[in-house]
């Protein structure tokens, strides 16, 4: 198959990524968050075809994508007021609720739970599509199942490149991580990912908010968990990642007491003359929590390179974006966290 390339920035763009959905393709799609990869959210079909292609395990749904907030009565039940209340304060934005599930919705997107997941991106071009299309578009990262999520269309084109019908370019990834997701089904609200919307924001609006065990903790395999997709080996690169906490100083001594060759570090750039001898590569600023969430993937696809050994990772501390960089982090490296602070 040759994929098509389309521009963001093409006029015509929409109607045809549109028709390709239409008739049951498959379309990567540029949003605020991550490269989505795309297809008719209510076509059995089609929803396969994002499985197959990404290797995706079948018990890991999918989110659905509308144009507008007054969709969701036509793919949720029981909304309650406060899923109201959110899509009024963050769509389109990077916030997925999980609500109840109405029937017109097939089982293999939600992966045969009786919830789903449905989000308003921050992408015009991408929500004029949804809307030209006329249905949902259902859309996981556009990534292979496992590896780095994509933030830009060369790393969707790297992983599958005459494999879908066709992408649109839309540049690089304002956000970078992807959505935080909020389950809205049982009497409080409970955080299943964070993501662009920080944990403080939603507070903010709901004034309560449980935080998923799944966030803070490696999920057993065979584990029952809110979010299917928690438990699977998430966002790694093929080298082991190991994250190592505390200050620049006790960070970098540490570092450089265990660094071996073939190994590389991933820090901040305002770090980088730290580390003369160890191949840093940094991923944004410490200052600018933002351009770390946007750089995290794009960064961790270069360290996935068999050559390497393993990558010492520092991470941002604090809350909104930056718990969602921390938490990425922290499953690229199956939580493998080193403290230099203890170990000095
Ligand atoms: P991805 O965008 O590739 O991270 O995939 C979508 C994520 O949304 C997966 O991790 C799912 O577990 C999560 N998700 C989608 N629908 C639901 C749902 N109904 N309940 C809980 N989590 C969901
Ligand atoms: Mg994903």
């Amino acid at each position: 198959m040759n994929t098509l390339y389309l521009s963001a920035e093409d006029a015509r763009t929409p109607e045809i990524a549109a028709e390709i959905v239409k008739s049951g393709g498959l379309v990567a799609i540029p949003t605020e968050t991550v490269y989505g990869l795309g297809a008719n959210g209510l076509d059995e079909n089609a929803v396969l075809k994002i499985f197959e292609a990404k290797g995706r395990p079948q018990d890991n749904p999918l989110i659905l994508h509308v144009a507008d907030a007054g969709e969701i009565v036509k793919f949720c039940h029981d909304i309650p007021q406060a899923a109201y209340d959110l899509a009024q304060a963050f769509w389109p934005g990077p916030l997925t609720m999980v609500l109840p599930a109405k029937d017109t919705v097939p089982k293999r997107t939600t992966a045969g739970l009786s919830t789903v997941g449905v989000r308003c991106p921050d992408n015009a071009v991408t929500r004029e599509i949804i809307r030209l299309a006329g249905v949902p578009i259902a859309a996981p990262s556009a990534n292979i199942s496992g590896k780095p999520s994509t933030t830009t269309a060369q790393h969707v084109l790297h992983d599958h490149d005459g494999n879908i019908d066709a992408i649109v370019d839309g540049g690089a990834c304002r956000v970078g991580v992807e959505s935080t997701i909020v389950d809205l089904t049982e009497e409080r609200p409970r955080l299943l990912r964070p993501g662009g919307i920080g944990p403080e924001q939603l507070v903010e609006v709901l004034g309560d908010l449980i935080v998923d065990k799944a966030v803070t903790a490696q999920i057993d395999h065979d584990a029952v968990v809110k979010a299917p997709g928690m438990k699977y080996k998430h966002y790694a690169p093929q080298s082991e990642v190991v994250i190592v906490s505390g200050s620049r100083e006790k960070a970098a001594a540490y570092i450089h007491a265990h660094f071996e060759p073939g190994d590389r570090v991933l820090c901040f750039e305002e770090e980088l003359p730290l580390y003369d001898g160890c191949a840093p590569l940094s991923y944004g600023q410490e200052s600018h929590v933002e351009t770390l969430s946007a750089g995290l993937f794009a960064a961790l696809r270069i360290l996935d390179d068999p050559g390497i050994h393993r990558v010492y990772a520092r991470c941002p501390v604090g809350g909104g974006v930056a718990y969602a960089v921390q938490n990425r982090l922290k499953k690229a490296a199956a939580f493998h966290i080193i403290d230099a602070e203890a170990e000095a």
